[in-house]
């Protein structure tokens, strides 16, 4: 028997692991069951390539058994194994190279270095956080003599020759108080299933099944031992995507998300070079229920190695994508990587990256049957318009990927196409935003660019404005919203300039009507059936934009008014101009403005007040 002593960082890795981590204890047996899987797929890769492997059994699995008197669990696998100078290199040292390159950079601050646990793996040291000795006896395939190694983890351990059937690893824990309610069958497998249900190789766990027999006196309870498979030990994923059909992915997809329906897009990749790893992405049919809350739960699980990680990190793909379901599987992240990490592990980043590429080319392929994809659309249309805003490094793949509404014809239109129908005088993408689709085909603001065949598109979500007022620009094209007053600068003829000084007197009188009901009132030049109209002013947030911020409470915002435009070729208008009753001028000026409003969709103020007006010219028109 040789015993030995721990090197010191061993020893302070230890503390610091159980002082870390204690509150997720329950993950040593997740660690420990992929130490097994890991030493099974070496086994098996060695068999298949390694001659003097050839004969050696492949009896692939991982048996749990517990005792809850003795309070001990015993994790066995049936892997490759190790001999005495493995046990010493590779459990007693830190010569790996994650945990030596762990070690260098602890600081001795107690906050910054639990932090740093999370971007290395913590691994068979974990145990040590639910048991007071452990034992290992171990066997490497290929050798006679099976060692083994005990340790309390508190610095030094013993290595002696030890017995065993055949090659693989049993790892005996003798649990302490935290470790007690390890000895549970329930709890073992809720544990087992929620880490390690994709582990590829079978987890049988050991149980007393207890039932009762006979009547009365004679009643007695029988115990039997039994043994279950845990884990489902398939990772469809992992699996070759010519193997896998259709349904496979269906099924695969319902179980995970309960969603009754097929999913609408499914996207399988498999990568293999500096990194590896495996994505499997879907998009549903519907919208997920609560993708509009600030709450909203990530649909994308993280894998290392098929060991489940994580369903709770948004940083996994960019919020915009948080309809997207599927998991992502890393060979190359540590078990124990933690959420901070996750935020700028450069590995995480390429993943995702390369996720986000792969997915937006799926859209813009389904982009190509233009009918599918208005229901893809339809669906998560909103949500590509975030990424719009959000999501700069991706924005012109999005622009190609949004729709929206046309003074074209009743269908929805991608940019692109708007921009090839564009007549050669034509410089820039024309927009009306407002609440409504049927308000926006009948505002008076489109009546200049409807008689000049100037195609506007219809922004008729609420999101719309504040987006593409962020966004700017399509390719070269400046997307310009004609509720704005300087829209119209471009379609002025010199006529239109003339009309406009002749009006000038008028103007003033309304101006003084409406006093500071309005920024401004002007002569318009994008008006021919309704008289008058209202805009905003060049970078002001239009009149519905107003309206949203009201509504999502935000009160403090200044009071913006519009202004009003009038058409100095309408009829009214030439009316008003010789209008000198002095109280009719003022009622109508003030009817101009409230119609205008009216057709804006804004609330009226006082509608007592509108209604009175109206009588009074009523009154006289009779
Ligand atoms: P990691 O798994 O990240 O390498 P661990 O601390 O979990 O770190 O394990 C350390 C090393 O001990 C492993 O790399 C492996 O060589 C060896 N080992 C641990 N458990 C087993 C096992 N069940 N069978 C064979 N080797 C094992
Ligand atoms: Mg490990």
């Amino acid at each position: 028997m040789t015993k030995r002593k721990f090197e010191t960082e061993v020893s302070d890795l230890l503390q610091l692991i159980i002082h870390s981590l204690y509150s997720h204890k329950e993950i040593f047996l997740r660690e420990l069951i992929s130490n097994g899987s890991d030493a099974l797929d070496k086994l098996r890769h060695l068999t298949l390539v390694e001659e003097e492997y050839k004969s050696i059994e492949f009896a692939p699995r991982i048996d749990i058994d517990f005792d809850s008197v003795a309070r001990t669990l015993t994790i066995s696998d049936s892997g490759l194994g190790m001999n005495q100078e493995d046990l010493v290199e590779q459990i007693g040292t830190i010569a790996r190279s994650g945990t030596r390159k762990f070690v260098e950079q602890l600081t001795g601050d107690k906050k910054a270095d639990s932090n740093l646990i999370g971007q290395f793996g913590v691994g068979f040291y974990s145990s040590f956080m639910v048991a007071n000795f452990v034992e290992i006896i171990s066997r490497k395939a290929g050798e006679e003599q099976a060692w083994s190694w005990r340790s309390n983890g508190q610095g030094d351990y013993e290595i002696s020759e030890a017995e065993r059937d055949s090659h693989g690893t049993t790892i005996e824990l003798r649990l302490n108080e935290a470790g007690q309610e390890y000895t549970n069958r329930w709890g073992l497998e809720s544990i087992i299933k929620k880490y390690s249900n994709h582990i590829s190789y079978p987890i049988f766990l050991h149980f007393e099944d207890s039932r009762f027999e006979g009547e009365g006196d004679d009643r007695k309870e029988i115990k039997e031992p039994k043994i279950e498979q845990v884990n489902e030990a398939s990772a469809l994923w992992k699996r070759s995507k010519r193997e896998l059909k259709d349904e496979d992915y269906q099924k695969f997809y319902q179980s995970m998300t309960n969603d009754s329906q097929a999913p609408m897009l499914t996207l399988h990749n498999q990568a293999e070079g500096t990194l590896e790893y495996t994505t499997l992405f879907f998009v549903p049919k519907e919208t997920p229920a609560d993708i509009f809350h600030a709450n909203y739960r990530s649909g994308v699980k993280l894998y290392v190695k098929r060991v489940f990680i994580t369903d709770d990190s948004k940083e996994l793909l960019p919020p915009w994508l948080r309809f997207v379901r599927g998991i992502i599987d890393s060979e190359d992240l540590p078990l124990n990587v933690s959420r901070e990490i996750l935020q700028q592990n450069p590995i995480m980043e390429s993943i995702r990256t390369a996720s986000v590429k792969k997915l937006l080319e799926e859209f813009a392929r389904l982009a190509e049957d233009e009918e599918k994809y208005l229901v893809f659309h339809a669906e998560f249309g909103r949500l590509l318009k975030e990424g719009l805003y959000t999501d700069y490094v991706n924005r012109d793949k999005l622009l190609e990927l949004v729709r929206y509404k046309t003074t074209r014809d009743e269908t929805f239109t991608s940019l692109a196409a708007y921009q090839e129908r564009m007549g050669e005088d034509q410089k820039v993408i024309y927009y009306l935003t407002g609440e409504k689709e049927q308000s926006l085909r009948q505002s008076p603001l489109l009546e200049a660019y409807r008689e000049k065949k100037i195609e506007v598109l219809l922004l008729d979500d609420e999101v719309d404005e504040i987006v593409i007022s962020a966004v700017g620009k399509y390719k070269e094209l400046e997307l310009v919203s004609i509720n704005r007053s300087d829209a119209a600068e471009g379609l002025k003829t010199e006529d239109d300039k003339a009309a406009e000084r002749e009006i000038d007197p008028l103007i003033a009188r309304i101006k003084e009507v409406l006093g500071d009901q309005v920024k401004e009132v002007k002569a318009s030049t994008r008006l021919s059936d309704s008289p008058c109209c209202l805009v905003v002013d060049g970078k002001d947030p239009s009149i519905q934009m107003q309206a949203l911020f009201k509504s999502m409470g935000q009160d403090d915002m200044p009071n913006i008014k519009p202004i009003l435009e009038v058409n100095p070729n309408h009829e009214i208008i030439h009316k008003l101009e010789k209008l000198e009753d002095e109280t009719l001028f003022a009622a109508s000026s003030r009817l101009l403005l409230e119609q205008a409003m009216l057709l804006e969709g804004v609330e009226m103020q006082n509608p007592a007040e509108f209604v009175q007006r109206l009588n009074t010219i009523l009154n006289r028109a009779l």
